[in-house]
Parts: C-alpha cells; structure tokens; sequence
C-alpha cells in the first residue's frame, strides 16, 4: 500500500491566543513571524494573520510567480477565512471590510531592508464602507491614499531611484499643498484626500500603463511577489553581504489584520523597549504619537512623545521644554491613558521575562483597545549590550554561560575606540543639541548625500532624515545627525545596530540639500567642514574634538574577569612599542606573541643607521652599523619588557626585504650619499641591486639572518641584554626568540645557532644568564609539512597566517586588493581570508602542522600571531585546534578573550549534545 506523506505546511496561522507555529521556527517562519505566533501561543494580544514560509519564497526563485501561487492558494484563502472570523469582517467587501498588512520578514531582522504594504484590500466599495463603519469618511480615504502610495512604490516600483528623482505621489501632494497653500498633510480636507486617490491612481496609470489594481486578491498576490522579489532587492543584497547571511535563506511574508491606531484621540501608535538600547539601563521607555500610524513615528514627520513619566521628564529636560508645556503638549501614556499604560507595561515585562532578553515592541491602540504588533530582541550598542548581559545574570535570568554567549564579540569594538576627552570638550562650542539616539563621539567632515559619505576619510552624514537607501552611506560615515525623528527613528535604530554615533531629532538645524549648507542660528556650516557629535548627551559641536583611550571599567571589567574564568586558550598582543604593550596589558594581554623589530627601525635616527648598515659592502662595514642600532633595540626591548613584566614577550628577528628600507626618492638618496659620504651614483646602484621582482617571496624573513648572520646576532645580543639589564633591576623577563619564514629544517637550525651563541657570549661577558627560547614562525606551507623534524629543534610554533594564507591561495598580500573584492561581490570568495581565516583550506594546514609538531614533541607551545587573530570565528578555530594562544592587536585583546572564553562554552554544549 502507498504511504501517505504528509504535506509539506507553507502557511502558519496565528491569533486569538493560538498558533500553528513557535519562536524556535525563525528559519521557516522568519524572526518576525516565529515571534507573531510565539506571541500568540502566550496570550498577547496580536491581530491575526497568517506566515508563509521562507521555503516558499526559495520554491518562488526556482519555479517563478504561477506554479508557487498555485501551490499556496488554498492554504492562503483558507488562512485569509481564519483572520475574516476572528476579525468578524470580509476581504473586499463593502460593507463590514477587512484589511491586511502584509510584511516581509527573514529569519535575522533586516532594518529597512523590506518594505511593508498597508490597508490592503482597499478599493473604491472599500472605502466608503469603511468610512461608514469606522464613521470616519476622513480616515478612510487617509487610509486609502497611503495604500495606493505604499503599493505603487514597493509592489508596483514607481519609487525615485536617482536621489535627485522625486516620489511621483509627494510630488503629487506637494502641488496640491502649494494649490491650496497649505503645509501639513493633515490640513488636507476629505475632497482633497479624494483627489489625491483620483491622481495617484491616475500616475500609476501613467507610469505601468496598467489601471491600479482593485481586486483585493489581486492586490494581495501582488504584494506577497513583492516581498519575495525585495530578498533579492539592492538594499537586502547589501545588508547579506555586509552581514554574511547566505542568499539562499530567503523570506517569510506575514499577513496580518490591520489595527488603526489613527482613528482619533483614543487611538494612537507606538514603540518600546523593555530597557534602554542605548545605554542598557534597566527601565521601560518609548515613543508614541496620538492618532498616527506606525510609520509616522519613525518617518520623524511628527515630535513622538515619551511613554513613561519618568522618560517623559528626562526628554523634556534635554529638550529644555518646560513642565507645564510637556504636561499640556507632550504628555507621556502613562499620564494620558493611565490603563492602556499598565496594560503594555505588564505585557512588556511578561515578553521580557519569556524571551530573558531586552525586547523592542511595537503597538496600537485602537479605539480603547491595545494590541502588540511585533516584538523582537532589541537591537542596542555595545555599551548596553555588555550592561544588559550582566544586568540580566545578577538578577538572575541567566546564567554565567548565557551571559558571555549574549555578548557579539565585534561589538565591543564600539567600547575600546576612543571617546572625547572631557577637558577638550569644556572648551567646545556646543552649536545645538538633539537626541542621544547612539552613544559614542564621532568628529568629521560635513556631508550631505549617503552617497557622498566615502568623500572624506572622516565623515558626518547630516541628513533632515535617513531612509533605508541611506545604510551603506550611513555605514561608512563616522557618525549620523538628522534635524528630525525620535528616539526610534530609521537613523537611531540603524545607528544603534551598527553601533554607530547618532544624534537625531535636532530641531535647531535647517539643512539645505540644494546649497549643502547647514544652517543653525546666525551660523552656515558646509560640506567639508568639520563637526563633532556627542552621541551619549545629543551635543553638536563645531570643529574636530580631541579624543582619548577608553578603558575597561564597570560591567565591561566584569565581563572580562568573567571571561577569564571559562577561558582556557591565552590572548596575547601583537606589540611593537612600550605604549602599545602597556595599552594591551590594561585590556588583559597575556604576553605578547608577536614584536615586529622591523617596525623599531623606521623611527627617527634610526632609519639612517639602517640605510647604511644595508648600504655597507662589507661584514666590518655591516657590523659598524649594527653597533649604532644594538642600543636603540636594547632601549625598546627593556620597555616592552617591563611593559609585559612576568609574562612571555616573543620577539621576531627582522622580516622584510632590505629595498624597503632604502631611499627611492632622488633628494633622499642625495641626502644619504651626502651623510655617508659616498657618491649618488653608488647609492643609486645599491638601490638597483636590491630591486626584486617580488619582494614578498625574495631576500626576506629568516633568508635575511641566514645571508647576514651579524643582523641576527645584533638582535639577540640587543634583546638578552635588554632582559639582564632588567633583571638586574629585579623584573621577570621571559623572552622568546622567534625565526621568521622558516622553510627548511636547516633554515632554522643555523639561525638557532646564530641566537645561542650570540646569548652564550652575553651570558659570559655578563656572567649571568637568564632562560629564553628559540621557536619559529609557521607560515610557509613547506614549514607545515616539515614540522615533525622542525619541532625537533624549535621550542615553540607562531602560525604566520597571513604569510601562510598569502602562500596557500597564491595570492599576492600586496596585490590582493585588486581582486578579492570582485571575487567577493561575485560569490567566489565569500569573505576576505586574509580577515576571516579559511578554516577550510588554510585551517588544514594549521592543523597538520600542529599535530605533526606535537608528535615530536608532545607539550610543543603552539600559537597564531597573524590578523586572523583577533577574528572571532578564526579564534574560537585556534581554540578547536588545540592552541595555547591566539595574538592580536592591542584593541582587539577583550575580543579575543571573550571568544576564547565562548568558545569553551559552545564546545561544552556541544560535547552535551553530541553525548
Ligand atoms: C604573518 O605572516 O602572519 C605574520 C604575522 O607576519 P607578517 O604579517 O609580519 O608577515
Ligand atoms: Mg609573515
């Protein structure tokens, strides 16, 4: 006999306290959707609707618009039925009609990314039975001209697409405006609104050559293709790409019923969090706006009010507005809808405590009734992201684990970047002040287009205010300022996400996009001209303010100490100076994995002792140079040294080609022959001759210390000295003398006799001695093959991984740029593995040369001091591969300790699993 298989589910149904799905269904349902019918199942009050699933629209890019609409139909009509007598109304009829919303939403929340359609269903029946049944002819054909306007230009592609292209309905309505010398949208009577519908319909007309659909069906199907096709749109495109997220994750679509909250003064529309996204304090506060529609509180059209008391005092203080104004003019909910603000507190408080996250919610108000319309977990900075993880452990909601899993290693970048330093900002002249909407302090130049944000190397993007298309521009400029929108507005929330400094809602400012000009007062400002935003006050500032190092105080330092606890994998810095060393030792280095000595030489004097330590023709030539760079070396050392008191200092002898160090310039080469009192020619010729072809794979790494042994020596002396004098001094010196570019077995092998002889001979002269070892780097794949017999000689191992990523794809370091972000935008490189380790074919290779070395030598000490340490995901690898540590650069130690210690936890959990 057949067995039956059950069909394959493609629409999820959700209302009236019910739900066919849950919050664990993202990927199939989306965030948006898994959250409507999570909502649901608990009993908040959602208006019903129904998700089609994400396989679908994967279904729609394969088999195209009928054979999926085919597919789905009778479980949309039959969801549709479900809405039509919960809702106790019709789709499309005229008399008692019901309306839609439909919605795009993807398994991670994508600001802006896809656009929502309103009052589907509408039509010219529709609306007038909508007018009697709400007894409300003005809001009916309100809701009736925003739909034709949001379906024309999400689902029938009639928005701007150049910026300097106007909206064809906002053109439309500003002339009726001028005609009728009026300013605001609601100064529009209902023969006006009419009009409006008559126009738009008449311009859709015009641009598709098709008439506006009347079908409430027809609009529905239409609406749901949108959403598919928008997965595929610019700005999607983008933000995956930005992100990381896979093409083929596509979208769910939510239909919902519509709820007014634009249907009077007992009506009304808002947004909040559970705590505060900016800064993480623990207190519910948002936004709303009396008889408005979602979109008009975060358009920034209108001045959304506070919906706590308490926010309500603090904004009106930052606002300088006084109490008896805020109380008449701005009252928050809580003072004006006494219920309805105890109804919403006790459900932001039981969604909190269900999800044991920072929720952001969405509601309206319909006529006396309260319904929530999404909630998600709250996109915030790094500050609040560090507060609220720790908050939420010590009142006890998760645990030790959990808390270090919340934290998004990368975001705490936002809290290791400089913040203004306090006493040039008692000197600033504060121009204007607008909403703290993101903290942080952001100078740059003035630009006026998303577009033009890459203009200049520090930009701030000055907008009246940001809409989607502005993400990439708003991405590369140091920080955002917008004349209008609250708290919640498109510019903070999106700012907020990238962890970007904003300031919103500043009144003051009159921006004019035809002249580039900034106006506030008496005072223009231009393009180019510099400002500076105080994100965490909301102060706008003229000119550039200096900056200074944050530190890791308050909960950040206890995040720190608690990822100190579960990780097992060391963090060490890549240093090169004192300053440098002592900036990582504060954010919890534990050593330092990589010196670069090349760097020491590029200072001052010392330049000049090099160029003619390379231009000598002989060893006694050589080694005369050298005895001028033994005591600037010998000086740095015992400052990174004391810097790193008691911990490991890995010190690499030089790397690069010599042709880096010489002059190329006709005035400098004069200069040098001059000095060293040799002919320009013979400079000219020393220049020729170290000339290479490809300098990467040429006369470098420890090819150098093997050509011209004395360099080694130098250094070794410099660096066995540094530690004596120290240790004389009584401080702990661990120094570990690394090779670099290693090979061959014999490669090394001869340096290393180079070093320990050139330390013996200290060691006599001194009669002292001190313990040191003499490892290698890893980043030649011939290196990794050999690493059994390597390890015979060296006591540790450092994997180069930009050497070694460099020689495994073959692809130039220094010519790299040409290419990848093609190989990028294309899809052949997923993302750049010179940033992100390639786990997959590099991460072979490390960890075959780290089980080979270990046969050999079982407690071998093995760690990673290129870039890709301090990458998350590259250094949660080195913890699965068994490394001792990783090494990064200062700023991104805390990065790497948190990962470190996550990456315990997750392999933990999944050794749980796997069991
Ligand atoms: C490396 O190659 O990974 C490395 C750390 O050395 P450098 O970048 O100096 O070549
Ligand atoms: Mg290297």
């Amino acid at each position: 006999m057949e067995v039956l298989q059950k069909a394959r589910n493609n629409v999820y149904k959700f209302g009236n306290k019910t739900a066919d799905g849950n919050s664990k269904m993202k990927n199939l349902l989306g965030g948006k959707g898994a959250n409507l019918a999570e909502m649901s199942a608990i009993g908040i009050p959602v208006p019903p609707g129904f998700t089609i699933t994400t396989e679908v629209c994967t279904d729609y890019n394969l088999l195209g618009k009928d054979k999926v609409v085919q597919m789905i139909k009778n479980e949309v009509e039959e969801s549709i039925a479900n809405i039509e007598s919960l809702m106790n109304s019709k789709f499309g009829d005229k008399d008692n009609p019901l309306l839609v919303s439909v919605r795009s939403g993807a398994r991670v929340s994508m600001p802006g990314m896809m656009d929502t359609v309103l009052n589907l269903g509408m039509n010219d029946e529709v609306v007038t039975g909508l007018a009697k049944k709400t007894n409300n002819e003005r809001f009916a054909w309100d809701s009736y001209r925003r739909f034709i306007q949001m379906y024309g230009g999400v689902v029938l592609g009639m928005k701007p697409h150049a910026k300097e292209d106007i909206d064809p309905f906002e053109e439309i309505m500003e002339n009726l405006k001028h005609k009728r010398s009026i300013i605001l949208d609601t100064e529009f009577t209902i023969q006006d609104l009419k009009d409006l519908v008559y126009d738009f319909k008449e311009a859709v007309k015009k641009r598709t050559g098709h008439d506006f659909p009347l079908n409430p069906w027809d609009q529905l199907w239409g609406a749901v293709i949108a959403v598919f096709n928008s997965w595929n749109g610019n700005r999607a495109v983008y933000y995956r790409t930005m992100h990381g997220y896979p093409a083929d994750w596509g979208t769910a679509v939510n239909v919902q019923a519509m709820v007014y909250g634009n249907m009077g003064d007992d009506s009304g529309t808002g947004v909040c969090f559970t705590r505060d996204a900016g800064t993480g304090e623990d207190v519910f506060n948002g936004e709303y706006l009396i008889n408005a529609q979602g979109e008009d509180v975060v358009a920034g059209t209108r001045t959304p009010q506070q919906i706590t008391k308490l926010g309500s005092l603090r904004w009106a203080e930052l606002a300088k507005i006084e109490e008896t104004d805020r109380a008449e003019n701005y009252p928050s909910l809580e003072e004006l809808m006494p219920t309805i603000f105890e109804e919403l507190n006790t459900y932001q408080q039981k969604m909190e405590d269900h999800y044991r996250d920072m929720q952001d919610m969405e509601f309206t108000i319909q006529q006396g009734k309260l319904w929530i319309l999404q909630t998600r977990n709250g996109k915030r900075t790094g500050a609040a992201m560090v507060k609220i993880a720790m908050d939420l452990l010590k009142q006890g909601t998760i645990d030790e684990k959990e808390t270090l899993l919340r934290i998004e290693p990368n975001k705490l970048d936002e809290l290791l970047h400089p913040v203004f330093d306090l006493k040039a900002l008692k000197r600033a002249n504060v121009i204007a002040q607008g909403l703290p909407a993101s903290p942080g302090a952001a100078t740059g130049k003035i630009v006026f287009f998303a577009d033009e944000a890459n203009k200049y190397k520090n930009s701030i993007l000055v907008r009246i205010e940001t809409s989607p298309e502005d993400l990439e521009g708003m991405n590369i400029a140091k920080g955002i300022l917008t004349a209008r929108g609250g708290m919640t507005s498109h510019a903070a929330v999106v700012a907020r996400g990238m962890g970007k400094c904003c300031i919103s809602g500043a009144g003051a400012l009159k921006i004019n996009y035809k002249t580039r000009t900034l106006t506030v007062g008496e005072h223009e400002y231009h393009e180019g001209d510099w400002i500076s935003l105080n994100g965490s006050t909301g102060n706008i500032i003229e000119g550039k303010v200096a900056t200074v190092e944050p530190e890791l105080s308050g909960e950040f330092g206890e995040i720190m100490k608690l990822s100190d606890k579960y990780g097992v994998m060391k963090v060490r810095t890549n240093a090169d100076t004192p300053k440098d060393a002592k900036i990582a030792r504060n954010f919890g280095a534990q050593g330092i994995g990589l010196t670069r000595t090349e760097h020491m030489f590029f200072e001052g004097d010392r330049i000049k002792a090099m160029r003619e330590m390379i231009l000598a023709d002989t060893v006694k030539g050589r080694k005369l140079a050298l005895e001028e760079l033994l005591p600037m070396q010998r000086s740095d050392f015992e400052g990174i040294f004391e810097a790193m008191e008691g911990l490991s200092v890995t010190i690499r002898l030089l790397d690069p080609p010599l042709h880096e160090f010489v002059p190329h310039q006709l005035a400098t080469q004069k200069e040098l022959a001059e000095d060293m009192h040799i002919s320009l020619l013979a400079v000219k010729n020393k220049v020729a001759e170290l000339e290479e072809f490809n300098p990467m794979l040429g006369h470098r790494g420890c090819r150098l210390g093997n050509t011209y042994p004395e360099i080694t020596e130098m250094q070794t002396r410099a660096i066995i000295e540094a530690a004596l004098n120290l240790k004389e001094k009584g401080v702990i010196c661990k120094p570990e003398i690394m090779v670099p570019l290693v090979g061959t077995v014999n490669e090394f092998v001869s340096q290393e006799q180079v070093i320990r002889s050139a330390a013996n001979k200290v060691f006599e002269e001194r009669n002292d001695a001190i313990e040191y070892l003499v490892g290698t780097m890893i980043e030649i794949p011939r290196a990794v093959l050999m690493a059994d017999k390597i390890a015979e000689h060296a006591d540790f191992f450092s994997f180069g991984t930009n050497d070694l990523t460099q020689l495994t794809f073959g692809y130039s370091r220094d010519d790299a740029g040409k290419f990848l972000p093609i190989y990028i935008s294309k899809g052949i490189l997923k993302v750049d593995p010179f940033e992100v380790l390639d786990q997959e074919g590099v991460g072979q290779l490390i960890k075959m040369g780290t089980e080979r070395g270990r046969s050999t030598k079982p407690d071998l000490k093995v760690g990673i001091c290129g870039e890709h340490g301090g990458e998350p995901s590259s250094v949660e690898f080195c913890y699965n591969m068994g490394m001792d540590y990783v090494s990064c650069s200062p700023f991104r130690v805390p990065i790497a300790r948190i990962v470190s210690a996550q990456a315990v936890i997750k392999k933990n959990l999944l050794d749980i699993q796997i069991k």
